[in-house]
């Protein structure tokens, strides 16, 4: 079996009275990311984890943030185009792990249900997923809710 590791990170801005969409899934919130696309910083950070695992550059490579046709669009299209460069060269996913960084929205309950919503992009199981949350202890741009990072890891096997 060969193997492949690839991490990636991410970051948007937080604004009042736009959608808030993490991991594939509408979050409750006042706020939502400052983007070209829908601003999914969880699907962008595991992007660019599958791309640098196998070398294949970056998020802003593959898909412009110059360029109309990505304009709003949802990052599970983007996920699962990926997901294509992936197969196409007969890997698959061993597992992945993805930790998100947000001070004021509570995460937790939106926890499965994004673990399951990527898994169904990815068509791979969702015990492959890990999606994790934590604060930053009100400590620089993510504690006082400029943004929201996400680090994500992958390991694929072929
Ligand atoms: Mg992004």
């Amino acid at each position: 079996m060969e193997y492949r590791i690839g991490n990636g990170y991410d970051v948007h801005a937080l604004a009042e009275g736009l959608e808030m969409w993490l991991g594939g899934v509408r979050i409750a919130s006042s706020c939502g990311f400052v983007a070209h696309s829908d601003g999914d910083v969880a699907i962008h950070a595991l992007c660019d984890a599958l791309l640098g695992a196998l070398a294949l550059g970056d998020i802003g490579k593959h898909f412009p943030d110059t360029s109309a046709e990505y304009k709003g669009i949802d990052s599970k299209i983007l996920l699962a185009k990926v997901m294509e460069l992936i197969r196409k060269e007969g890997w698959d996913i061993a597992n992945a792990d993805l930790t998100i960084a947000m001070q004021k929205t509570k995460l937790s309950p939106y926890i499965q249900q994004m673990r399951e919503c990527l898994a169904r992009v990815m068509v791979i199981p969702a015990e492959k997923i890990s999606v994790k949350a934590t604060t930053t202890e009100r400590l620089g741009f993510v504690g006082r809710s400029e943004g929201c990072e996400t680090y994500a890891v992958v390991l694929l096997q072929r």
